[in-house]
């Protein structure tokens, strides 16, 4: 895994900065009878205005029905990841998760939030919550010295301590000059294992959890993919650069 330098960790903490501001722009907007394809809308707009570049457009990975042609993951209620944009329009009490990757001068950021439309259902909120405290839990857990597989139970310490299953197919990945680069980051392991962190890693950790179970299913559409027992999911991402001092968070607002 390539160790980036503080130069680089700044510019990508531009992008960062970016990404932090289209997840404010889309998550207030995420309002009751609002149609997907409007946050899809408003975010090509504003990745147009900054002269960004998509990393999902034209992304074809092994596992989704590529090339994808959009800009945003819209995962609404029991869709978990992936999301594929499409024309429905948010309810009271919808559970919208809003992935968003990017690139600004070659340098990726990539984070995720979760907000629930109009008037949350308690067992939504806790999830919401739960999905957040794991970040946090990975985030403290992401210092020099310690290794990955610390990152990875910190997350499934949380979801598992508030009673919800760990699916381990899709978690968090190294980011940088491309969305995707090692090591990948499960969202359940074995505190001690795996390499160590060094100073200059550059990480997207993201636990997601479905409220009541561990598998998926991929709708027709080839991307969207979803609980499979239909309980709800939450997903919250953030890219993150290991330091002397600890993981910095690089998508925040600037
Ligand atoms: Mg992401």
């Amino acid at each position: 895994m390539e160790l980036k330098t503080p130069d680089e960790i700044a510019a990508m903490r531009v992008t960062g900065g970016f990404i932090a501001d289209l997840l404010d722009a889309l998550t207030s907007r995420a309002q009751v009878g609002v149609n997907l394809l409007d946050l899809e809308d408003h975010a090509r707009g504003m990745i147009a205005a900054r002269g960004a570049q998509s990393c999902y457009w034209d992304y074809a990975p092994s596992f989704g029905r590529g090339p994808f042609r959009n800009v945003t993951c819209l995962s609404v209620n029991d869709a978990c990841l992936h999301g594929l944009p499409r024309d429905q329009v948010l309810a009271d009490g919808d559970v919208l998760s809003v992935d968003i990757a990017v690139s600004i001068d070659g340098w990726v950021a990539d984070a995720a939030r979760t907000v629930i439309v109009g008037t949350p259902r308690p067992a939504d909120q806790r999830l919401v919550d739960t999905t957040e405290r794991a970040l946090d839990a990975a985030i403290a857990a992401a210092v020099p010295g310690h290794r990955l597989g610390d990152v990875s139970h910190a997350i499934g310490r949380v979801a598992e301590d508030h009673g919800y299953p760990v699916n381990t197919q899709f978690g968090g990945h190294g980011l940088g000059r491309t969305m995707h680069e090692d090591p990948h980051v499960p969202n359940r392991g074995r505190p001690g294992g795996g390499p160590v962190l060094r100073p200059g890693m550059t990480l997207a950790l993201e636990p997601w959890l479905c409220a009541t179970t561990d598998r998926i299913v991929v709708d027709d559409d080839g991307w969207t993919i979803r609980s499979a027992d239909g309980s709800r999911a939450s997903h919250s991402e953030h890219t993150i650069a290991i330091t002397d001092d600890g993981a910095r968070v690089l998508t925040l607002p600037l």
